[in-house]
């Protein structure tokens, strides 16, 4: 009678068998693995905001979420959210690239100017 579920992970929602001798603060309090568990951390800092999407995407990243079509509903949207949220993100950063790549397009002609004062230099 020591395997039975006693408790349900809250990344997978399998039930899981948790042991009261483990200690307070445990990962098998709240999760069936302890790879669930790390799932479950990115998830509760970002929703406390402690983390931002990009954050958590980059934690996430070194993750195995191949399992992830078996998560919990409130799981799969938080990961759902944080995606989409850092492809905001990046298309902003995109935008920035472009503009800064137009402004050196713009001062492209001395930039050609310096280069031939440099090779005036050298010789
Ligand atoms: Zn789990």
């Amino acid at each position: 009678m020591s395997n039975y579920n006693n408790a349900t992970c809250r990344i997978c929602g399998k039930g899981y068998h948790r042991c009261n001798c483990h200690a307070e603060g445990s990962w098998r309090k709240v999760t069936d693995t302890a790879e669930h568990y790390q799932i479950f951390c990115v998830m509760r800092d970002y929703n406390n905001g402690i983390i931002d999407a990009n954050k958590a995407s980059a934690l996430l990243d070194k993750m195995d979420l191949s399992e992830k079509d078996s998560f919990r509903e409130s799981v799969k949207e938080t990961l759902t959210e944080i995606a989409s949220k850092k492809k905001a993100v990046e298309k902003k950063i995109e935008a920035q690239a472009k503009q800064i790549a137009n402004n050196i397009k713009g001062g492209t002609g001395n930039a050609k100017a310096n280069q031939n004062n440099t090779k005036t230099w050298k010789k």
